[in-house]
This record gives structure tokens, sequence and C-alpha cells, in this order.
């Protein structure tokens, strides 16, 4: 069956078109700019091996956008399709399901009611998610759709590791607890983790470290997963491209005093200036940029950031080891994950030798295949596996439909 998968945020939205049976993309691309001026679609038709086209046209709408990709996917010329008959379902990803949704699901009128109760957790990413589900619905009628939350794949987490030490009642009330995000991409790549090291999935122990520009690290034991680094929002855990990660609660009321800011600009700072571009005193979120200012041995920069960034990867790696009574396996995965050997090196060779852990340099330097990069017989195995959240929104959405 061929699943489109559809990614969509406030003013852009990515799709891929997949055979769900092949595992293979057909066609994907990106909606730029909704409702902006200047929007235009960016479209590849991988199946027919075509190259890039770009489409500049007006979209002052979500159901606008749907509609140029439907029409390109179908063009006589750069499309791979005949008809819209020939895709089969629509797998939407969804930001937040809070506590209702352990699992990907149909997406009927009770489930849109009920993606729309946790707005309220995700207020950026969930009304454009549904504004997603809306256009398709319109476009494409009686084709069914299946919402994959980032959320779903944490849910598993017991009570103490989602539990904040705060009073009981804002859980109650607001259900403010952990919830965790980055969950497609922690499900896929456990799963392939599993089978690269010939472990079963429901018998094996594996951390999987998604360091991209937003990071997160999980624990999952016997195929669920445990704990994971990102809380309520995706600020807390990880030193991340821009976002804070881990601090102490009081140094917002202590900025607040000092600077005179309101929480607003506050949240905002944290958000938005911290991480490594906050660390690097404004010089880069983009890790490329710290790699090299760190290759050229810029102490303030490179060392500074990168030290801090995989330190605080290396503590996460303990406490979930200590979390799961031991591991087989330690996964990088995501735009740093799975690019940068140095960080991947700074980690293991700083923090992980007491396992034992050796990495094969050589294969710490390819890039874009899953990898086993350590050569230690005893200990974890350390692995590099490019992640691919829609693979595996195809994958839920398929088996639902059928
Ligand atoms: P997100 O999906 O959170 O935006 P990605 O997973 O796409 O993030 O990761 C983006 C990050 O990956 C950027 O900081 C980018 O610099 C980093 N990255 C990409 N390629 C490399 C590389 N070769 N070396 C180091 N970092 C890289």
């Amino acid at each position: 069956m061929n699943v489109l998968v559809i990614n969509c945020g406030s003013s852009s939205l990515k799709f891929q078109l997949i055979d769900s049976a092949g595992e293979k993309v057909i066609a994907k691309g990106i909606c730029e700019r909704i409702g902006i001026e200047g929007s235009r679609l960016v479209y590849t038709p991988v199946a027919i091996g075509g190259s890039k086209t770009i489409i500049e046209e007006a979209m002052p709408d979500h159901t606008k956008a749907v509609q140029m990709v439907l029409d390109a996917l179908c063009d006589s010329k750069i499309g791979v399709v005949k008809s819209l008959e020939e895709i089969g379902a629509v797998g939407h990803r969804l930001v937040h399901g809070g506590e209702k949704f352990a699992a990907s699901t149909l997406i009927t009128e009770e489930v849109i009611e009920a993606i729309k109760e946790c707005n309220e957790l995700a207020p950026l990413h969930n009304p454009a998610n549904l504004i997603g589900i809306d256009a398709c619905q319109k476009l494409m009628p009686g084709v069914p759709m299946v919402g994959v939350f980032d959320t779903a794949f944490h849910q598993s987490m017991p009570e103490k590791a989602y539990l904040y030490g705060i009073p009981y009642e804002y859980y109650k009330k607001y259900k403010i607890r952990r919830y965790g995000f980055h969950g497609t991409s922690h499900n896929y790549v456990s799963h392939k983790a599993s089978e690269m090291i010939g472990k079963p999935y429901e018998e094996s122990k594996i951390i999987v470290c998604h360091l991209g520009n937003g990071a997160s690290i999980s624990a999952v034991r016997n195929g669920k997963c445990v704990d994971t680094s990102m809380g309520l929002t995706p600020l807390e855990g990880l030193i991340m491209g821009t976002r804070c990660g881990d601090m102490d609660p009081a140094i917002i009321e202590f900025i607040a005093h000092k600077e005179g800011k309101s929480i607003d600009e506050i949240m905002e700072i944290l958000n938005k200036k911290s991480g490594v571009l906050g660390i690097s005193d404004g010089f880069s979120s983009d890790f490329r940029d710290i790699e090299d200012a760190y290759l050229e041995e810029d102490d303030v920069v490179g060392k500074r950031c990168l030290e801090a960034f995989s330190y605080r990867v290396a503590k996460y790696i303990g406490a979930y080891m200590v979390a799961m009574d031991g591991v087989d396996a330690i996964c990088f995965t995501a735009g740093v994950g799975e690019n940068s050997p140095i960080i991947r090196n700074i980690i293991c060779d700083n923090y992980l030798q007491f396992l034992g852990i050796e990495l094969d340099q050589e294969l710490n330097n390819k890039r874009g295949q899953d990898l086993i990069i350590s050569t230690n017989e005893k200990g974890p195995k350390i692995l590099v596996i490019p992640t691919d959240e829609e693979l595996m929104i195809a994958r839920d959405t398929s088996a639902l439909v059928k």
C-alpha cells in the first residue's frame, strides 16, 4: 500500500509517499512558507529517478499546500501515481497525545476531539498538526488516516520516571508530568538496534541518543521505554542547539529579578537563545559550526560547547544504565548523532571507558548507514543508526489500516 506521510507545521508541510510493502520512498518533499509570501513546493519523485522540482505558487492555507502535493504526485510528467486511488492511507505525525494515546491510532471524530484536548500541552504544534489532518480529509475523503504521536512510545514509563517532585495536585489537575518526545525515532532506532545486536527486542536493554538540533535520550528495556530526558515540553534534558535542557528552576526567578524580564521573555531565552547557541555566547546553534571551532582548537567556543554537550549526554547514559540494570546497546541517531564522529568519540573515550568500549575509527567516520562502530567483545555495543520516522509512521499506518 502507498502511504502518504504528512508532518505538518504552522507554516510548512513535509511529506513522503512510501510503498509500505517494499518500505521504499516513492516521492518526497516540503511545502514552505504556507500563508506567507514566497511559498513554494520542493518535490522529488524518487521512484522515477526524477530530480528536485521547485514549484513557486501562492499557498494561502494548508489545504492549498496539500492540493499542490497531490497534483504533483499525480502529474503526468513528474508524478509517481496515476490517480489518488493509488494512495491507500495517510499517516500524520502528531506531536502530543498526552496520556490519551499510548499507540498510533486511526483518526476518527472522537480522536480529533481527544487530540484537541492535548493542545494545551503543545500549543505550537498540535493545532498545526490538526490543520494538516483537516486539509487531507477535505481533499481525500474516505481515505483512512492514522495519527502517530511523538509522545506515545514513552507512555510505558513507570510513574517513578514520569512524576515530578512537585505537588501531586498539579498532576491531577493539569496532567503535569514527563511525556517525552521524538518517540517515533526512539521506537524505530531501538527496534533496529535489537536486530543489529541479534537480541530479541523483548529481552534487550537499549539506550537511544537522538541528538539533533532538538535532542533527547531514552532507555528502552525489554521493548518498553522506561525513561526519557525530555519532559512536559521538549525543553528538559540535554543541552540542545538553542534549548537549555536541565537547569535549576530558580534560575528563572534570578534572571527575572536581575534583568527585569517577564516569564514569557525568559522562556523565549531558554527555548531560543540557550543551549550551545547560548554557551557559545551567540556564535552558533549549528553543531557543524561548533565542530569547526573545536577542530580549530577554539577553546572558548568549540571545547566549551562540545564538552558541556557531551558530558550531559554521558551523564544520562550513566543514569539510564542504572535505570535498566545494565545496557546492551548505546545508539546514536539524528543530525548530530548520525554525522558527528567527534562527539561520539568525546562521549565514548572520555566517559565510557569503564565499560570496556573501544571504537573502530574507520567505522566511526562512515556516514549514512546502520553500523556497529565498537569492537569490544564484551560490554555494550555502540551503534550508529540513521533514524527514519517517516518509515515508522508508514508502518504503523498500514498496520492499522489493514
Ligand atoms: P532537528 O530535526 O531537531 O532540527 P536534525 O536531526 O536535523 O535536527 O539535526 C540538526 C543538527 O545536526 C544541526 O545542528 C546540524 O549542525 C547537525 N549536523 C548535521 N550534519 C552534521 C555533521 N556532519 N557534523 C555535525 N553536526 C551535524
